[in-house]
C-alpha cells in the first residue's frame, strides 16, 4: 500500500476545517505514504467550500469535490468513495470525533494484510444518555435482525484497501446505510478500539427525527424479519380467533345464545384493525424504499470535481 485517499464528508462545517486541515497533515507528514485529501462538500451553506478552495491552493494535497445539493452524509462518502483512485481509503468525519491520530495504526494493520480495519470507540463523551441508550438499543435491534453482523459502536470510520472499496462501490442501492453495506462485502476486518473525543467546534447535523429514519433505513434493507412479523402475529392472532369461533359456537349451542359480548367484539375490531395498520404501516416502509430503487435516479449529482494536484 503506497497511496492513501482520504474522504472527509462536509456539510456546514467551517469552524472545524481549518483545525482538521492543520490536524490532519501534521499527522500524515508523519506517515511512510503518498496521501491525498478528498473533501465532499455536500451542499453546505456557509464558507466551507471557500475553506476547501484555500485548502486545495495551499496544498495541493487537498481537493475537493461539491454535490448540487445536500444530499446526506451516505450519498456524501459514496461519491467521495467513487472518485478515489488510491490503494486504500480512509473515511473520516471532518469534526475531529474520529481522531486521525488512528491512521498510522490502521495503515500499518492494512500492511499486515487487512482489508478492512474500523475504528471502534470505547466510550462516547460529549453526547447525552438517550443518544447513547437508543445508538446502543439500534445496534442490538439490527444484530438481531439481520444475518450480517454490524459492529457495535462503530462508525464509517476506516480503512479500506482498493479490494474492499472497489467491492463498496459496485453496491449501488439507494437506501444507503454505510455501515451495512460496508459489513456485507466482508473480507478481511480488523477492529481498533479509541476514545470518541467531543466534536472540535460546530454541532452536530443529527437530531431524532433523522436518526428514526436512519435506523429504518438500516433495519429495511438489512432485513426481512419486520415483514415476517406481520405474517406471524397475523397467524397468531388467526389461531386465536379459529379457536375462540369453535368455543362460541360451541356455547351457543350448548346454552343458548343472550346476546352478549359487545366488550369482547371491540376488544377483537380494534386489535385487529391495530394489528393490520401496523402491518400495511411495515410493508409500506419497503414499497416506499422499492419506489425508491425503482427509479433509478442517480445517487447523487456533482457540480464540480478538483481532484488533489498530485
Ligand atoms: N455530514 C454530511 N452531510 C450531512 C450531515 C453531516 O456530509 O447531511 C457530515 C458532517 O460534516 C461530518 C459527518 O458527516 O463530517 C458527521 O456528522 P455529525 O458530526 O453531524 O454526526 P455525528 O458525529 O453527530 O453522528
Ligand atoms: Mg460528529
Amino acid at each position: 500500500m503506497q497511496t492513501l485517499d482520504i474522504i472527509v464528508p462536509v456539510f456546514n462545517e467551517q469552524e472545524v476545517m481549518p483545525l482538521f486541515q492543520k490536524r490532519i497533515t501534521e499527522i500524515m507528514d508523519s506517515c511512510d505514504v503518498q496521501w491525498r485529501v478528498i473533501f465532499v462538500d455536500d451542499g453546505s451553506s456557509d464558507d466551507s467550500l471557500v475553506m476547501m478552495q484555500q485548502a486545495h491552493e495551499e496544498d495541493g494535497r487537498f481537493g475537493y469535490l461539491t454535490l448540487s445539493r445536500n444530499f446526506g452524509k451516505e450519498y456524501a462518502l459514496t461519491a467521495g468513495l467513487d472518485h478515489a483512485t488510491a490503494d486504500a481509503v480512509v473515511v473520516i468525519d471532518v469534526d475531529l470525533q474520529d481522531p486521525p491520530e488512528l491512521i498510522p495504526e490502521m495503515i500499518s494493520a492494512c500492511r499486515e494484510g487487512y482489508d478492512v480495519v474500523y475504528a471502534t470507540r470505547k466510550q462516547r463523551h460529549g453526547e447525552t444518555w438517550a443518544k447513547k441508550a437508543t445508538a446502543n438499543g439500534f445496534y442490538r435491534i439490527i444484530n438481531a435482525m439481520s444475518k450480517i453482523s454490524i459492529p457495535k459502536d462503530t462508525g464509517d470510520y476506516r480503512l479500506m484497501n482498493k479490494k474492499a472499496y472497489t467491492a463498496v462501490n459496485t453496491l449501488r442501492e439507494r437506501n444507503r446505510f454505510m455501515k451495512g453495506l460496508f459489513a456485507w462485502v466482508g473480507y478481511k476486518q480488523k477492529q481498533i478500539m479509541f476514545e470518541r473525543e467531543p466534536r472540535a467546534a460546530g454541532t452536530t447535523k443529527w437530531n431524532y427525527s433523522k436518526l428514526w429514519r436512519f435506523a429504518l433505513d438500516g433495519i429495511t434493507s438489512f432485513s426481512y424479519l419486520p415483514l415476517r412479523f406481520a405474517t406471524w402475529i397475523g397467524m397468531a392472532v388467526a389461531t386465536f380467533a379459529f379457536i375462540y369461533g369453535a368455543v362460541i359456537i360451541g356455547k351457543t349451542l350448548i346454552f343458548g345464545n343472550d346476546v352478549p359480548g359487545y366488550p369482547s367484539l371491540m376488544t377483537v375490531v380494534l386489535f385487529l384493525g391495530g394489528i393490520q395498520l401496523t402491518a400495511l404501516g411495515i410493508i409500506g416502509e419497503y414499497l416506499g424504499r422499492m419506489f425508491n430503487e425503482s427509479k433509478q435516479r442517480p445517487l447523487y449529482l456533482v457540480s464540480e470535481f478538483k481532484p488533489p494536484k498530485q
